[in-house]
């Protein structure tokens, strides 16, 4: 996007800020509430693919939701026409400052306290919004904002489901954050809350020790070490470290799930007990410094690094580098970056962890990682949180991810809030569509509770419902039951409701549930064959127009659905149409105002005499048909032909060869007069 550029008359573009791998990120200006925005647009192979956007625009949502001193605000998601092309763009907080990558990558190590305090905001961060029922999924260095006054502001809050769920090059980019990546998700396994404290380890790791765990020179590697590699304590490379913080380390980047910390409040504790501990050591100077230390970052260094950032001269934001046995350093005095230096640290871990193969199972591992991925974007959902919701709000939640819910158990506790108490599996969950959540539900003893209305009439309820201050939805589908019977209802009965919920019935159309079939509309003139088959419910496209000898105009040839085949409301056939004989496409002028069906125009003019050809439709509603054609000379009837058909025929043709031109000829059906035709 252009620097200048104004959005919606709004969202001034004022500088690009960075790029990530599905989007730029642009500071603009907000003129209609003055002040500044980050904007971080989807670039257009993203916005392309419509599952995408449609995920990413969830996942916004939710995490709009989150309003919290450590996570930065998403305020708006747009979808615009730019420049002739989709733009989707989220508006959020914008952060005058830099990210923990950069402080990372400035300072190599990161004290003790200093990583204690920023730790302790990026987790006040994972409790909140893991309290909303979101999982963050792409905890790493570069998703972590410092603000120039020294506040962390965790980004990306859900969007990163919406990545690393998607396609293949999705896939690829979420690679790129394969160092932070879980031992779950690097299977393609189910990802919880504790998928981001593992990552926050990791993130710990690298702030106490200046780099990350695990390291290889392609994703693969990394992503099976971080499955089957035990990481080299962080004292090893730091020996400054305490023990205590060495253990958080490691509890939070357990392999097992349910080894680590099950949430962020357990590491706040302990990480809040260290700092406190650490202070209770030292005299009342050395508090001081420590409280100096855990403030750290300050606007000075923040903007310091913003600086050196801003002039180029420092950090690539090329994070790809599995490599990474370089590191870079600054020279303060030169005011440029001098070399990607090898830092010696890295061969060091590499040694002491076992040489690694890439053997086929790595690539099943990496395939199933892919595929893992992928069979999520079809099969899985993110379980909300349920808890505090009504019942009926809780089971509309559900219903939106295709889920289900049942009640494990019900109370009637007064003293707690009434509605979902509690939900198995947890919020944040990934769970296949389909399955079913098992709730505990404190209801009011006094709470009125839905009756079963299936089986009743839906205008002996109608009153009923609105006096409950329901809405009511009304679907009505094929069914063998009467015509208006209720078929079946959600909430379901026994429910509890409050006033404004929703109440859905299944109603009957009366129609029969019996599949329908196509009926045959061959030699129809188009109009009836087209008015024929929509009232059957099919859609009728544009017919194809073909040559026919054997057809008259205007009938129909073929149907692309065979009579008889078996259709739902709302499919498409298509229908070829005769344009009458090849030779002589105009040659007849008019016939008389036929009502159906029309002889076809066998016009060999030249010699006196013509083949004459109609399609006759059977009645339906009699076994058998007698269909007779009756000559007409000089007020003389004669019977030409005479013939019972059986109405599985549905239509027949009926011809006679070589007939006078100009000669009249009836039609009788069962001896009905029908229509009158003259050979051409
Ligand atoms: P990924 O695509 O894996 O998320 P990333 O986090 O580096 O990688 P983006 O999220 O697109 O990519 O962010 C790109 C850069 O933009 C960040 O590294 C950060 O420097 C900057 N940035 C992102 N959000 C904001 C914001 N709200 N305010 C200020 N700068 C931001
Ligand atoms: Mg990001």
């Amino acid at each position: 996007m252009e620097i200048g550029t104004i959005l919606l008359d709004r969202y001034e573009i004022l500088e690009k800020i960075g790029e990530g791998g599905m989007a730029t990120v642009y500071k603009a200006k907000c003129h209609t509430l003055d002040r500044l925005v980050a904007i971080k647009a989807l670039k257009s192979e993203y916005a392309e693919d419509e599952d995408f956007v449609k995920k990413f625009m969830m996942e916004c949502q939710s995490a709009a939701k989150l309003n919290h001193p450590n996570i930065v605000g998403i305020y708006d998601f747009h979808e615009i026409t730019n420049n002739d092309k989709p733009l989707y763009f989220i508006v959020m907080e914008y952060i005058d400052g830099i990210t923990l990558k950069d402080l990372i990558a400035q300072k190599g190590k990161i004290s003790e306290p200093e990583a204690i305090n920023i730790s302790l905001q990026i987790l006040e961060a994972l409790k909140e919004a893991h309290a909303n029922g979101i999982v963050h999924r792409d905890i790493k260095p570069h998703n972590i904002m410092i603000s120039k006054s020294g506040i962390i502001k965790v980004t990306d809050f859900g969007i990163a489901r919406a990545t690393t769920n998607h396609t293949m090059t999705t896939t690829m980019d979420a690679i790129g954050s394969v160092h932070y990546f879980s031992p779950e998700q690097a299977r393609g396994a189910f990802t919880d809350q504790r998928t981001d404290i593992y990552s926050f380890g990791i993130v710990l790791y690298e702030m106490l020790t200046g780099v990350r765990p695990f390291v290889g020179e392609n994703p693969i590697t990394i992503a099976m070490k971080h499955i089957q590699e035990e990481i080299v304590p962080p004292s090893e490379l730091n020996p400054e470290i305490s023990d205590a913080i060495e253990r958080v380390v490691l509890k939070c980047t357990m392999k097992k799930q349910a080894e680590r910390y099950q949430n962020a409040e357990e590491v706040i504790m302990d990480l809040s007990a260290i700092q406190s501990g650490a202070r209770s050591f030292y005299t009342s100077e050395d508090i001081d410094e420590s409280l100096e230390q855990t403030r750290i970052i300050n606007t000075v260094e923040v903007e310091d690094i913003l600086d050196k950032k801003k002039s180029n001269i420092f950090l690539d934001d090329d994070d790809d580098d599995f490599e990474d046995t370089d590191d870079y350093y600054y020279d303060d005095k030169q005011k440029k970056r001098i070399v990607k230096k090898k830092s010696g640290i890295l061969p060091v871990i590499l040694g002491v962890i076992l040489a690694f193969v890439i053997s086929t199972a790595l690539y099943v591992g990496y395939t199933k990682l892919k595929q893992g991925q992928k069979a999520n974007e079809v099969k899985e959902v993110t379980l909300n949180n349920l808890i505090g919701m009504s019942e009926a709000d809780a089971r509309q939640a559900l219903e939106e991810l295709n889920l289900k819910m049942e009640i494990e158990s019900e109370t009637t506790d007064t003293t707690k809030p009434f509605g979902i108490l509690n939900q198995k599996p947890q919020a944040g969950i990934n769970v296949k569509e389909g399955s079913t959540v098992y709730v505990v539900l404190n209801v009011d003893s006094d709470q009125e509770r839905l009756e079963s209305f299936v089986g009743q009439k839906i205008e002996d309820i109608e009153n009923k419902i609105s006096k409950m201050a329901l809405k009511i939805e009304v679907q009505y589908v094929d069914s063998e039951e009467e015509e208006n019977t209720i078929i079946s209802q959600n909430p379901i009965a026994g429910s509890t409701y409050t006033e404004g919920d929703t109440i859905y019935l299944t109603v009957s159309n009366g129609k029969g549930a019996e599949e329908k079939t196509v009926p045959n509309v061959l030699g129809y003139k188009f109009e009836l064959a087209k008015s024929t088959l929509e009232g059957e419910g099919l859609i009728v496209l544009d017919p194809e127009y073909a040559k026919s000898d054997e057809t008259a105009k205007d009938a129909v040839i073929s149907q692309s659905i065979q009579a008889g085949e078996k259709f739902e409301e709302g499919d498409k056939i298509k229908l070829t149409v005769s344009e009458g004989p090849e030779e002589k496409p105009e040659e007849e002028p008019e016939q008389k105002p036929n009502e159906t069906e029309k002889p076809e125009e066998n016009t060999e003019t030249k010699p006196k005499t013509a083949d004459f050809k109609v399609a006759v439709p059977l009645p339906q509603d009699v076994d058998e048909s007698l269909i007779k054609l009756v000559k007409v000379v000089d007020g003389q009837r004669t019977t030409v032909f005479e013939q019972t058909y059986s109405k599985s025929e549905e239509v027949v043709y009926v011809s006679l060869k070589g007939e006078p031109v100009g000669e009249i000829l009836e039609l009788y059906i069962n001896d009905n007069f029908a229509e009158t035709f003259t050979v051409k």
